[in-house]
C-alpha cells in the first residue's frame, strides 16, 4: 500500500470528516457522549526478537504515559526472566499469558489443529505460572496463540481448565467470520452459554499486523471475507511504511468511536513491529491519535474489571 486510495479516503471522510478529521470527530464524540471508548495497546510477546523490541516499545509507552497489556509466552519469559521483569514491572503495564509454547487450544484454519487436552492444560497452567513467578503478581488474562474465529464458544473442557487455573478473562476472538481478517470490532461477552458466566471474552480487533506486512511470508492469501462487512479496513496491499500502518489503524480507532464501542484493541507483535519500524514511529502516530480523539487508555485487566462489574466506569 502506498497511499490511501481515493475510495478509502472518501470512506474515511464519512467516518471522521475530511481535512479536519480529528476536530470533526472530537466534536461529534463530545456532542454524543461517545468519548468513553477505551483504547488498549496490547502485545503478543512470543519470540526471542521480542525482548529488544519491548525495550523500544516501553520507552514510547512511558513517554506517552500509555498503559499496555503484554501477553507473554511462558517460554519467551523463562528465557529472559530478569530482563522482562526489569522492563515491564511498572504500574502502567498488565502482564498476562499467551500460553506456554503457543500450541493451539482449539483448531485454527491457519495455525493448525488443537493439541491433546493434557497439553492444553499444560499450556494454560504453565503459562500463567510463569507470569506469576517472574512478576510476583496475579495473572488473570489469557490470549491463546493465534486466536480463533469463534472465540472459545462450544469448548467447555477448555473453559473448565481456564476456570480451574484462575484465569478471569480470555482474549481469543482474534479473527473475523470464517477465519477472515480483519477481526471485527466485537464487544466483550461472557461464557454463560457454556456454563461459565464468570469467564469473560475480551476480543482483539483489526489485522494481525504481522500479516499486513507479509512477515509470515505467506504471500497473497485468501484472508478477506466477501461480501466484506468492513471494506474500509481492507488496504490495497501490504504496508510499506509506518504511515501506511497508521492509516489502517485509524480506520478501526475512528470506527470504534463513531459506533460507540466500549473498547478497541489492535493485535500487535513486538518482533514484527520492530522488524518493520525499529523507531516505533507507528506507535507514536497511533498514541497521538488516540489522545487527540479523547479515548480512555487502559489495560485488558481494567476492561475486565469494568465489564465484570468489579468497578463502575
Ligand atoms: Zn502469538
Amino acid at each position: 500500500m502506498h497511499r490511501i486510495s481515493r475510495r478509502d479516503f472518501v470512506r474515511s471522510s464519512i467516518v471522521c470528516g475530511i481535512g479536519i478529521s480529528v476536530t470533526s470527530c472530537m466534536t461529534k464524540v463530545q456532542s454524543t457522549g461517545q468519548k468513553k471508548t477505551r483504547y488498549i495497546a496490547a502485545y503478543d510477546t512470543e519470540s526471542p526478537a521480542c525482548l529488544a523490541a519491548c525495550r523500544k516499545i516501553v520507552e514510547v509507552h512511558k513517554r506517552f504515559e500509555m498503559p499496555a497489556t503484554f501477553f507473554i509466552l511462558g517460554k519467551t519469559l523463562d528465557a529472559n526472566p530478569d530482563e522482562y521483569r526489569q522492563l515491564l514491572d511498572d504500574p502502567l503495564f498488565e502482564i498476562a499469558t499467551h500460553t506456554y509454547t503457543h500450541q493451539m487450544l482449539r483448531d485454527n484454519d491457519f495455525c493448525g489443529s488443537a493439541v491433546s487436552m493434557d497439553e492444553r492444560r499444560e499450556e494454560i497452567f504453565k503459562g500463567k505460572e510463569a507470569v506469576e513467578r517472574v512478576f510476583e503478581r496475579p495473572c488473570i488474562g489469557l490470549r491463546p496463540g493465534c486466536g480463533f474465529d469463534n472465540a472459545l464458544k462450544d469448548e467447555p473442557k477448555v473453559l473448565e481448565m481456564i476456570q480451574q487455573a484462575g484465569i478471569r478473562y480470555v482474549s481469543s476472538l482474534l479473527w473475523g467470520p470464517d477465519y477472515s481478517l480483519p477481526a471485527l470490532l466485537r464487544e466483550p461477552f461472557n461464557y454463560k452459554a457454556e456454563g461459565f458466566p464468570d469467564i469473560w471474552e475480551l476480543p482483539g480487533h483489526g489485522w494481525h499486523e504481522n500479516l499486513l506486512k507479509d512477515h509470515n511470508q505467506w504471500g497473497p492469501k485468501r484472508l478477506t471475507l466477501w461480501p466484506s462487512p468492513f471494506p474500509q479496513a481492507l488496504p490495497d496491499g501490504f504496508c510499506e511504511t509506518p504511515e501506511d500502518e497508521f492509516e489502517v489503524n485509524k480506520v478501526f480507532l475512528n470506527r470504534a468511536l463513531e459506533t460507540d464501542k466500549s473498547f478497541v484493541s489492535l493485535i500487535w507483535h513486538p518482533w514484527s513491529l520492530h522488524q518493520f519500524d525499529s523507531d516505533m514511529k507507528m506507535l507514536e502516530l497511533t498514541f497521538t491519535h488516540v489522545q487527540r480523539l479523547g479515548m480512555r487508555p487502559c489495560t485488558y485487566a481494567q476492561l475486565y474489571e469494568q465489564v465484570s462489574g468489579m468497578v463502575r466506569s
